[in-house]
Order: C-alpha cells, then structure tokens, then sequence
C-alpha cells in the first residue's frame, strides 16, 4: 500500500537515563525532535514518558504519525522485550501492547542495536548493501543484521549478540557466564585490564594508570604508543575472527562499524585481520565501512521500523514473516 506524502513516524530511544525520539517524513527527513533525562522509575513512569515524548513531536490530522517504533537496550521477540539488563522492569512487560492502546496506532519494539543497523541499511554506511551487519564498539559490543532492509533478529531476538561469540581459549570471564567472549576483549574493561598489566610490567607508554579508558587508549593508539597499539591490534584480532566467520556463514557485503570505539586507527585493523580469515573472494565482495549516522542512528531505525510495518502491514508484531 502507497503512503501518502504527509505521512510520518516516531522513533524513539531508551538510551542510559535517556529517552530521545524524532517525528522523520517518508523520507527520514527529522521534523520534530525530543530528548529528556529517563531516570529509572516503574512501567507506568516509563510508559507515561514515552506516551508523552510521541505527543511532544507528533504532527496533527493528516501529519500525525501512522506509528511509532522503540528502540530498547535489551532482547527483543514478537514485540516484546525479553531481556533487558539495564532496565530489567521491561522483562516480559507487554509495553507495545500497552502503548498501542493508549496511543491509538501501532507500536514497534525493536533491540537499539537492530534499529542502529536498520537506520545505516537505511541512510548510512550500509546503504545498497543486501547483507548488512552493524557492530556497535563501546563497553559492550553490539551488532545488528539487515538483510533485504529488514531487521533479522532470529526466531527470538538473540541474532547479533556477537559480543558473546567465544574468542579465546580460557579467556577472561564474562557477564553472561561463559569464558574468553569477544566482548571480554573487544569491550573497553577488556581494553582498561590489559593496558593495565602492560603498565605493571613496565611496558613503554604515555598511558597513566590513574587515567586509563577506551577513550585514552584510543588517542595514544593515535599517536603510536606501542602499548596502545597492543590492545588496539589484540581487539582487532579479535573482532576480525567474529567478523570472518559472519561473512562466511552469512556473505554479508557489508560490515558497518560504529560506537564511540569506531575510528580509523582500529577500523584499518579491523579490516585486515578480517582478511586473512576469510574466504578472498566473500571478502573482496564485502565492503567495510565507518558508521555515518552517530548518535540518531537508534531513533532513525526506530522509526524506520514503524514505517515498514505501516507499509507491509502485520503491525503489531516487530519481526512477523516477510514483514517489508
Ligand atoms: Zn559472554
């Protein structure tokens, strides 16, 4: 079905003790913006601000958004979070359902590292890619997959969870129980802990032990510390391995890094690590790029998704059969 031309959707994101949201046209054009602190608070409280936040950048009559979609820092399946560590009042809460009736229209949830990977299919670095996989580089490592421009988030939300793919042998512990996962390396505590031990054992640096982050590491890296170097190039190793078997199970043709970690001097890593542990022809039809969107990205999928949904119907469901 068309949409007509004033057609519009909401996107919004729950970030860490955020909440942001833009109205964007057909054409992801941004034309009413939110952004509010989310401090923790019960269901209601956070229902109520989202139902707010859709009334504060909603247009009126024909300009009112056909839907809306929410981007959520958890696990989500069949419209409904299943997991959410840093927000974990939304477990297994029907919050579309709830919001679909107060709002009057459908409500999309979606994982905020499958709404990111759905806005750069969309409008970013993994434009005119088929296979589309996103990698968010931060404390954590999060990843989304595109294909054919729509979400694949696997029959229960956990397609993309790279950062608890196994890298290393008797590898350091990891949140989620198991030992040696990528973000165990990749993630910036992993990144603090071995520029760490490098200074204890008396590594030639610029870093200082009372100043040590992704961020500093990052920027001596820059500059050619050997040490930065180091844990940049283990991270690298690392990435590239999960990277390679993606596109050999998958035959992406494009791999889009983000996150505050994604700049060149890990990127060029990055690509060549991938290289050598992947077959030569699906890496040289793959393309690689930085991410292009920054922070909008998870309000842009969001709504992204809420268009898809209006336009394929089946709204009520984030990730129902052949929904584009
Ligand atoms: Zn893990």
């Amino acid at each position: 079905m068309p949409l007509p031309p004033a057609a519009s959707f909401i996107g919004l994101e729950i970030g860490n003790g955020s909440l942001r949201g833009a109205r964007v046209n057909i054409s992801g054009r941004s034309l009413a913006q939110y952004a509010e602190p989310m401090p923790k608070m019960s269901i209601e409280g956070i229902v109520s601000q989202l139902v707010n936040a859709v009334k504060a950048v909603d247009g009126a009559g024909p300009e009112a958004a056909k839907a809306v979609g929410i981007a959520v820092p958890g696990i989500v399946a069949r419209n409904r979070v299943s997991l959410c560590a840093n927000l974990s009042v939304l477990d297994q809460l029907p919050l579309a359902d709830e919001l679909n009736r107060r709002l009057g229209r459908p409500a999309l949830l979606e994982n905020d590292a499958n709404a990111a990977a759905l806005a750069e299919a969309w409008q970013g670095a993994g434009r005119g890619g088929r296979g589309v996989l996103y990698v968010s580089l931060g404390v954590g490592i999060g990843a989304g997959i595109v294909v054919d421009g729509r979400v694949w988030s696997g029959p229960n939300g956990y397609a993309g969870e790279i950062g608890h793919v196994h890298v290393e042998a008797d590898g350091e512990p990891c949140g989620c129980g198991s030992r040696g996962c990528l973000e165990t390396v990749a993630g910036a505590p992993g990144w603090v802990r071995r520029a760490g031990v490098g200074l204890e054992k008396g590594r030639r640096t610029k870093l200082k032990k009372d100043d040590l982050s992704q961020k500093t590491i990052l920027a001596a890296a820059d500059e050619g510390d050997p040490l930065a170097l180091d844990v940049v190039s283990e991270t690298a190793a690392a990435l590239g391995s999960t990277l390679a078997a993606a596109i050999g199970l998958m035959n992406l043709d494009r791999v889009v890094l983000g996150g505050p970690a994604a700049c060149t001097v890990l990127f060029d890593r990055v690509v060549e690590e991938t290289k050598k542990r992947t077959l030569p022809r699906a890496f040289a039809e793959c393309t690689f790029r930085l991410s292009e969107l920054s922070d909008g990205a998870g309000v842009l999928g969001a709504a992204r998704l809420a268009r898809i949904a209006t336009m394929f119907g089946e709204p009520q469901r984030a990730t129902p059969p052949g929904y584009m």
